[in-house]
């Protein structure tokens, strides 16, 4: 049971973390050589923003600062089709392997080289690889020092890669140490099955699942009052967009199914309303005050 958090139904949230192709962090595997090799990255930020105007949607895109370096033009002009531009740190650095300090430095100074880019406040964060878990929940004061208004880093799920299981999956306020922070939490969409919560909706789990029962959890959620997340990278709609040499489970997570996963992506946003998720909040505040 959630403990707090209006859900404000009506729109999903369609959201898209923004990196290259060589962004990734699997243990044990050294992606630093690929640096700077060209890739499909401005094509495929291209059929997202195409995606997006064909659906009538917008979005929110959570960029590294690190893009916002290499590929300011293509920031702008997500910037300029309407979309929230949010941070997703500057080098994809995992959170859980940053101190509070490290943390912190690595948000304001991907908000600030964004902010700049884009002449707008940035609202919102989203930790690379879901990295905000159990042990640096506490981590999320940072954002609401730095004056943020959302985070959307938890995924209430159990994985060997990240996770906090039992955390609440509806929009909330985080407590930390008996307080309530003043930022929303905004977490990973998910299904509950058999006693236990799966992600359906994003990354792996929306090339792994068919798009009827995508829809099928949309609509639950729906339902019940709450919005949807849907989560996506350049790279998963892209077949042809360069390849990391991973271990054969990495390289299943990462790659299994981007053939057709645009044909899915544009079939998911004609069957739901979709929007981003500073203007989802915005309108819930509206609402609640
Ligand atoms: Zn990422």
């Amino acid at each position: 049971m959630d403990k707090s958090g209006p859900n404000a139904a009506g729109h999903n949230f369609l959201t898209f973390d923004i990196e290259d192709w060589y962004h990734a962090n699997y243990e044990g595997v050294d992606l630093s050589a690929y640096r700077g090799r060209e890739s499909n990255f401005r094509a495929d930020v291209d059929l997202l923003l195409q995606c997006c105007s064909e659906a009538g949607c917008k979005a929110t895109f959570f960029v590294l600062g690190q893009i916002g370096e290499t590929y300011p033009d293509v920031v702008r002009a997500i910037a300029e089709a309407g979309h929230e531009i949010a941070s997703h740190g500057y080098g994809h650095q995992l959170a859980y392997k940053q101190t509070y300090a490290e943390f912190r430095d690595d948000v304001k100074k991907s908000a600030e080289i964004l902010q700049t880019l884009t002449g707008k406040r940035i609202f919102g964060y989203r930790a690379p690889s879901w990295s905000i878990i159990e042990r640096n929940r506490h981590y999320l004061t940072a954002l609401e020092e730095l004056g943020l208004l959302y985070d959307a880093s938890i995924f209430p799920v159990k994985t060997f890669l990240y996770g906090i299981p039992d955390a609440p999956t509806g929009i909330h306020h985080p407590c930390i140490d008996g307080r309530e922070l003043a930022i929303y939490e905004v977490p990973m969409s998910v299904m509950r099955v058999c006693g236990s919560n799966f992600g359906f909706s994003g990354g792996f789990y929306f090339r792994l699942f068919p798009a009827w029962l995508i829809k099928r959890g949309i609509r639950s959620l729906n339902r019940q009052g709450r919005n949807a997340l849907v989560y996506l990278h350049p790279r998963e709609i892209d077949p042809t967009e360069r390849r990391l040499p991973l271990p054969r489970l990495e390289s299943f997570i990462q790659y299994y199914n981007v053939a057709g996963n645009r044909a899915k992506l544009a079939d998911i946003l004609r069957s739901f309303r979709f929007t981003s998720i500073a203007e989802q909040l915005s309108a819930l505040r509206q609402e609640t005050s």
